[in-house]
């Protein structure tokens, strides 16, 4: 066959694909499977383009592999969704796993944020740096069994406590870099869960956790039990919901950063003072939140953990663990003493979405390169970057508003609009941060 007619044919294929997608004859995903990856989005893309009149032109440009991508992270690909990616720093941090200057990548589409965070890392030059900690907290998957009455729920219980040691043994066998920590289980009546909770090396360990958890029902406690597994998930996990139970005993990582602020960086940088601060924090973060029943007791966590998780390639869903937690802020005299806490934040430096050319280039950019020899150390300096980064997003914003003069960024920044001044002095509370949800 001559390269010409090669040529017609295939696109006598691939037009008679997209008239099959078309008229519904074949669904997304029922592409003959040896296409390749950029194929198979080209043909979906050109059915779309029918179905919805809308040209996918911009879809379509992409650097990223695709063959791996359409296979390991987003099924019936069509292309990508680009979002633009700003800097903010230098963010000197001090912590067990970062010890000086990194330059923070946050992916976002709201104006003025990377502007807000950029402010923040200066004042905490200006201060020495941000003093960090990350806590392991673990990895959970939490299965439900419903027995058949109270007492079967009470001999269930006994049985995994007894046989806590096997359960370890074979979910461990699941993978290189996983620890089974302990099992807390909750029961009443005929329900029981147990929340499996794991350390995972560098990774998130969220598919781990599952395939592991999976294995453990599924060939050891349920055939020696006889009570069933209604589901591998019981949201006692809790995966991607906002909970009680990662408030208090936190969820992947749990973040801790401290800054203390001289007056004349309040004054200089931040165009502050420390009672004003503190008062905001008090009434915004604290009261605010109580009357709210709120339970994000800070200014905007999820901005920054939301604009680092798209830059990062971590699991975007995770967002609503990372609008929990707690910023305060005490004046000590004209200084300022600041801390934040984040009790769940799932984090992985490999697996997931880690891997993928533009995510892959910001972790190494900020020095994320997970090492065998030091198991943990990876994902640990990227909890302490983060949790700087969150610190510096608290502390511009609690600052904006404290002044007078915010509305300005907000219209010049977020809306490409030229500041108009009007009269008057304005009213702090209504001149929200640029960055604020
Ligand atoms: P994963 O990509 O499924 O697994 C990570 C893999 O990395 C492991 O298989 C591990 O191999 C390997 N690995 C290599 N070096 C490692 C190191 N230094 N430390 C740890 N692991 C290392 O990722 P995951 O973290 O378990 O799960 C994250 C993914 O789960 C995300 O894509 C997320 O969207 C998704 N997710 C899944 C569920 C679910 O229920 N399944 C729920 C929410 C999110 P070995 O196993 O051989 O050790």
């Amino acid at each position: 066959m001559s390269e010409q007619n090669a040529a017609a044919q295939a696109s006598d294929t691939r037009g008679d694909m997209v008239e099959a997608l078309v008229d519904g004859r074949i669904s997304f995903h029922e592409l003959p499977a040896d296409l390749s990856g950029s194929e198979a989005a080209e043909i979906r893309r050109a059915a779309l383009e029918k179905m919805t009149g809308v040209r996918l032109q911009d879809m379509a440009h992409y650097s990223m592999d695709i063959e791996t991508a359409s296979r390991r992270n987003c099924e019936n690909m069509i292309g990508i969704a680009q979002v633009p990616v700003g800097i903010a720093g230098p963010l000197v941090v001090r912590g067990k796993h970062t010890n000086g200057n990194v330059f923070v990548p946050l992916a976002t589409t709201e104006g003025a944020l990377v502007a807000s965070v950029n402010r923040g890392c200066a004042a905490i030059r200006a201060a020495g740096g941000a003093q960090v900690f990350v806590e392991d907290a673990g990895m959970t998957r939490a299965p439900v069994f419903r027995t058949e009455s109270m007492a079967q729920t009470q001999e269930f219980l006994a049985w995994i406590r007894a046989h806590e040691p096997d359960i370890k043994e074979l979910a461990q066998s699941t993978s290189r870099h996983l620890e089974l920590l302990d099992i807390k289980p909750f029961a009443f009546g005929t329900s029981v869960w147990l929340r499996f909770r794991f350390s995972s090396g560098d990774a998130m360990g969220m598919n781990m956790a599952t395939i592991a958890a999976e294995r453990v029902c599924r060939k050891l406690i349920v055939p020696r039990t006889g009570v069933e597994c209604i589901a591998l998930s019981g949201n006692y996990c809790v995966d991607k919901k906002p909970s009680a139970i990662n408030w208090q005993e936190g969820r992947g990582k749990r973040l801790h950063a401290e800054v203390v602020l001289e007056h004349e960086v309040l004054r200089d940088v931040l165009k502050t003072n420390s009672a004003a601060l503190a008062e905001v924090c008090y009434r915004k973060n604290l009261l605010g939140s109580i009357a709210a029943g709120s339970m994000g007791f800070n200014a905007h966590f999820a901005n920054v953990v939301a604009a680092f998780f798209i830059a990062t390639g971590q699991d975007v869903a995770h967002v609503v663990g990372g609008s929990l937690g707690i910023t305060n802020i005490e004046a000590r005299g004209d200084d300022a003493y600041m801390s934040v806490f984040l009790p769940d934040i799932p984090l992985g430096a490999v697996g997931g979405g880690t891997s993928l050319g533009t995510q892959n280039e910001a972790l190494r950019m900020l020095d994320i390169i997970p090492d065998p020899e030091k198991p943990g150390a990876a994902v640990t300096r990227l909890g302490e970057i983060l949790a700087g980064a969150v610190l510096a997003g608290e502390l511009s914003l609690m600052a904006a508003f404290t002044s007078n003069d915010l509305a300005r960024a907000h219209q010049r920044l977020a809306r490409g609009k030229p500041h108009n001044p009007s009269p008057g002095t304005p009213f702090p509370g209504t001149q929200a941060d640029p960055s604020e949800a």
